[in-house]
């Protein structure tokens, strides 16, 4: 059966239903079918052209705000590595070795009392810096 003809038949038997799935119908640019799973409440209504933008003009905000607290992130992960006095001059942080290690970590073996550790090197690795507290200013001459 077509979907004009499950609406007329619906027309007849719930006039009520039948209004609320032309009003859909009409405000969406549905066919009748989709229309009338709405009205039953069978399917979700789709959004509205304005609530989409409203939708896409917040998520724009959202990610201006990340990209910006991001840009800041950079700023000072630059700064900690740039600065920390236990940054050696080839970009290593000499403060604390690492047990293990990651894959992607460019890092220097290093032996300390008896056993193989790993110096990161936060130059190419700054994240690591992020929440460190053991940063400390260099002096400068
Ligand atoms: S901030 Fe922390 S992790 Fe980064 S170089 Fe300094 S001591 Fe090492």
């Amino acid at each position: 059966m077509k979907g004009y003809q499950i609406a007329y038949i619906l027309k007849r038997k719930d006039p009520k239903l039948y209004e609320e799935a032309r009003k859909i119908k009409e405000a969406y640019g549905l066919k009748w079918d989709e229309a009338i799973k709405i009205a039953k409440g069978e399917i979700p209504e789709p959004l509205k052209l304005n609530e989409i933008s409203r939708k896409l003009a917040d998520l724009e905000n959202e990610i201006k705000t990340i990209k910006e607290d991001f840009e800041d992130i950079k700023v000072t992960l630059k700064f900690k590595v740039e600065k920390c006095k236990y940054v050696d001059d080839e970009g290593y942080c000499t403060k604390y070795p690492w047990i293990g290690k990651r894959d992607n970590w460019k890092v220097r073996e290093d032996i300390v009392r008896g056993r193989l550790v790993y110096h990161v090197k936060v130059a190419e690795n700054r994240f690591l810096c992020l929440g460190c507290p053991y940063f400390k200013l260099k002096k400068f001459a």
